[in-house]
């Protein structure tokens, strides 16, 4: 299986070439009286959704262990339940690193916005700094992530969908980001593969038990809906309850659930692309965004067979890994 749920987390033993941090190298520098007057540093891990940024940063901060946390960015995910639709690590591939913002947002709180988000994090970021720790900022919503990190930050402006607003370079940390970037025909096929995992998951029986027969978002498209609602699988199989409510036999093999899952699919798959391309954006305001290349990697997760597993580690380990943590310790020795 390519479910995340199932094997992403548990099967990578980091290769031996893989750097070693050591925890002087991440506390050295916060004891040298100069660093105090400077701007916090902060890992960010971006990347199209599926691309393998919740692994890369469960990888990091295991290395980093226990001098790391992590905080995540994805507006979905920081609201509690959902947890198959919405791909939140299970809390047992968590390795004991901490995790903010994810699953902590009430979804009876409506959106939370940009704005909470900077707020919060930002709060969250000066804890940790606090505790002369690590914040790795992970997840896929560019908006959460240009809020908490632009020096200038206007909440009624959304520069992602207003063509004239202009992403300012400024930004209110030391970043050093980290892209997780895949061939999009490679990712389309990767994110195809997991709909049929996180359905085999029981990704139906969470819908189910969410759906609110009597809710007036019933009639809403994702665009008008607020807060968990709005999530990639909830607009696609209320459209079905409505039709099979759930519990209602055989439902499954009606053309309406083919329908739904294959609405599920193609808005993964535009989301993806949507991302990709703010990303882009982001970079071509200046943000140093560091690219690495999952191509590889993804594709010996979709083509090699039984023993895939310890393949696929050893190309993360040489493509992906390797190559952030060297990035990672330049940024923290600087
Ligand atoms: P926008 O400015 O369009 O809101 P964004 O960068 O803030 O974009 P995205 O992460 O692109 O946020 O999320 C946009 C939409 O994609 C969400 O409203 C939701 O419908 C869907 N989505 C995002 N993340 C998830 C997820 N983890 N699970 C399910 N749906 C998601």
């Amino acid at each position: 299986s390519l479910s995340p749920h199932r094997h992403c987390y548990t099967l990578f033993t980091p290769a031996s070439s893989v750097p070693t941090i050591t925890t002087t190298s991440l506390r050295f520098p916060r004891m040298d009286a100069s660093f105090q007057r400077r701007k916090d540093k902060v890992v960010v891990i971006m990347g199209a959704t599926g691309s393998g940024k919740s692994r890369l940063s469960l990888d990091l901060a295991s290395l980093f262990f226990p001098f790391s946390e992590l905080i995540n960015s994805d507006k979905m995910q920081v609201y509690n339940g959902l947890d198959i639709t919405t791909n939140k690590i299970p809390i047992h591939d968590r390795k004991g690193v901490p995790h903010h913002l994810l699953g902590d947002v009430s979804p009876s709180h409506g959106d939370f916005t940009p704005s909470d988000f900077r707020l919060r994090a930002g709060q969250i970021i000066s804890d940790i700094t606090s505790r002369n720790n690590l914040p790795i900022v992970v997840g896929g919503s560019n908006s959460f992530v240009h809020a908490l990190l632009a020096e200038r930050f206007d909440p009624e402006l959304n520069v992602f969908d207003d063509g004239d607003a202009e992403i300012s370079p400024e930004l209110r940390y030391e970043c050093c980001f980290l892209w997780v970037d895949i061939s999009f025909n490679v990712l389309r096929d990767y994110l195809l593969k997991r709909v049929d995992d996180m359905l085999d998951s029981g990704m139906v029986e969470e819908l189910a038990e969410f759906f609110d027969r009597d809710s007036p978002d019933l009639e809403l498209d994702s665009a008008t809906r607020t807060g968990l609602r709005k999530a990639i699988g909830v607009p696609e199989f209320d459209r079905f309850f409505k039709l099979y409510p759930p519990g209602c036999k055989d439902s499954l093999r009606t053309g309406a659930y083919q329908e739904a899952v294959r609405a599920i699919k193609d808005n993964t798959c535009q989301l993806a692309k949507r991302q990709i391309q703010k990303i882009h954006r982001l970079k071509a305001a200046g943000w140093d965004l560091r690219r690495i290349d999952a191509t590889e990697a993804f594709r010996v997760l979709m083509t090699s067979g039984r023993n895939g597993g310890d393949r696929w580690s050893d190309v993360w380990g040489r493509d992906v890994l390797e190559p952030s943590v060297k990035i990672v310790r330049r940024f923290l020795m600087e």
